[in-house]
């Protein structure tokens, strides 16, 4: 008879921020949807870590509220299990402290940093100083890092000296979550299951690539976090930077997490940004003005202020609101293929995708057929309007522009959309959160961000921070498009912006 293998010993998860936002709106809600379903063990145990005096059972009360709330209801027998093997332990992060951990923390172990950002550092290294980052008896210890990581590139070089003073890389999980998102998983499987896109997916077929994140919301009280922050550092250096390195990374040989971001920080390292140079045309920046936005799900657009008048703000910040980036990759793949990346808030849509605008066939031999159709539009698809489009919001689909024959008679031509919406990513409806907290406790690394991979991003974008260093952002109407690019942020001949506006709808993809 085959020796029976024990099971391994529960995961333990300790919260350290554990009274905070996120814990309460993202976190625990996710730990007990995967719990419910299966995806992590039913005795995986919760420890939660803060300053505020509480019992476990008022701490217990406080994540039933979030699960109720953000988490679509209670699964009593999930609940049961997880609330059965919870604690809390009150304390602030000094070493002594945190050593009363470590009665919780004897297997295998994660440590969250659900904490304000500049807690990272000193959490990480009293954790350490613990004993609580070394590994025995097979028992692993992660520490997950929240975002952002570092707030410039020295800032980030200095967080990840202290964390690796005491933990190794291959513990640290540094989270972002567009990496867990369902579509951004779904473009690598694009690009390499199917030949047909690896072959267009180069300088021959591609002339330029747009990135966008574009929100119509506005602060929605994170105005103390983003006002320090602004759009570069909120969205384009973490989470724009990842998805640019996605689309432009070589196709990995093995689907494995080390390799893939190997492969990530290869395409970052030959990456040109902004200069002090040409910053002035490379790096845009922008700041909304009193407007009207139209929310999704809402009737009529809304009159909104400024980002100066709005409540808490100071009058005289110089924060930007919209950052855009013009990015080149000296490689083979890539090298004449200028890359675009955008994020804005109060601007005219909610949109997040990534474009790429397709090079015009040869001209089209139909347009000498004019005496079969007359005055019929063949000029198609060389004015810019050929795209293949990976949408992450506010669906989740993949279009690809294409030239088709007008029914009829005549030689006539037309663009069409072939469309493909992911349904399903939307009936699964896992979060980003939930994705990445089960490839957290299984070990799989591949959508967390390596310290060489942000201080790569770190290197491409601080340029652009120094040159905004003086002068203001351009003013945009909230509600608009964003401000203008300079002459030169497009080089001539290719398509400006794609609208941020919401996609037409699937019948409205037939278009002339
Ligand atoms: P909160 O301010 O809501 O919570 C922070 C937590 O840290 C609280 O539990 C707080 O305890 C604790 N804390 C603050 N100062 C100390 C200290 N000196 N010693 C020990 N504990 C301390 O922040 P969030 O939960 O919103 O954010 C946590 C992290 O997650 C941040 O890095 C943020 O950037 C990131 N994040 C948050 C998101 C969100 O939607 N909330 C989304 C994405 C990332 P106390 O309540 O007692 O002060």
């Amino acid at each position: 008879m085959a020796p029976t293998v024990p099971p391994p010993p529960p995961p333990t998860l300790v919260i350290a921020g554990a009274s905070g936002d996120l814990t309460r709106r993202l976190l625990f809600p996710a730990i007990h949807r995967l719990v419910a379903d299966g995806l992590l063990p039913i005795d995986t145990r919760i420890v939660g870590y803060a300053i505020d005096e509480l019992t476990t059972g008022q701490f217990l009360d406080r994540l039933r509220h979030g699960v109720e709330e953000h988490g679509g209801g209670l699964d009593q027998r999930a609940w049961a299990a997880l609330s059965a093997n919870a604690a809390y332990v009150r304390g602030d992060l000094t070493p002594d402290a945190v050593e009363a951990l470590a009665p919780h923390t004897t297997g295998p172990s994660v440590f969250y940093l659900a904490l304000p950002p500049t807690l990272f550092g000193p959490a990480a290294a009293a954790l350490a100083d613990a004993g609580l980052a070394a590994e025995r008896d097979g028992n692993w210890r992660r520490l997950v890092v929240e975002k952002p990581f570092g707030t410039s590139l020295d800032t980030a070089n200095a967080l990840q000296a202290q964390l690796l003073a005491g933990w190794r890389e291959e513990q640290v999980f540094r989270i972002d979550h567009f990496l867990g998102k369902e579509t951004v998983q779904n473009l690598l499987v694009f690009r390499l299951a199917n030949r047909f896109v690896e072959a267009i997916w180069n300088n021959a077929s591609i002339a330029q690539v747009q990135i966008t994140a574009a929100e119509s919301l506005g602060l929605e009280g994170r105005w103390r976090y983003y006002d320090q922050a602004g759009a570069l550092r909120d969205m384009l250096q973490n989470h724009l930077m990842q998805l640019f390195a996605v689309t432009a990374m070589e196709p990995p040989s093995v689907w494995e997490g080390e390799t893939l971001r190997q492969h990530k920080v290869d395409v970052l390292r030959a990456t040109r940004g902004p200069t002090a140079d040409n910053a002035g045309i490379w790096a845009v920046r922008g700041r909304y003005t009193a407007g009207t936005v139209q929310r999704p799900g809402e009737p009529e657009p809304v009159a909104v202020p400024g980002y100066r008048e709005e409540p808490d703000i100071p009058p005289d910040t110089g924060t930007e609101t919209y950052a855009a980036l013009r990015l080149e990759v000296d490689n083979w793949r890539w090298q004449g293929v200028p890359f675009h990346l955008r994020s804005g808030k109060r601007l005219g849509g909610d949109l997040t995708e990534i474009a790429l605008q397709l090079r015009p066939a040869p001209r089209l031999h139909f347009e000498r057929t004019a005496s079969i159709d007359p005055g019929a539009d063949n000029d198609v698809g060389e004015d810019g309007s050929q795209w293949v489009v990976l949408r992450l919001r506010p669906d989740e689909t993949i279009e690809v522009h294409a030239v088709a024959k007008r029914a009829g008679l005549g030689m006539a031509l037309e663009r069409i959309t072939l469309t493909a919406t992911d349904h399903e990513a939307a009936a699964a409806d896992y979060s980003a959160y939930e994705q990445l907290l089960v490839d957290l406790v299984a070990g799989d690394r591949g959508l967390f961000v390596r310290g060489d991979e942000a201080l790569e991003a770190w290197r491409i974008c601080q340029p652009a921070l120094d040159a905004w260093a003086e002068g203001e952002p351009t003013p945009y109407t909230a509600g608009s498009e964003g401000p203008e690019p300079p002459l030169g942020f497009f080089e001539p001949g290719l398509a400006p912006w794609r609208p941020v506006a919401p996609p037409p709808s699937a019948d409205a993809a037939r278009v002339r």
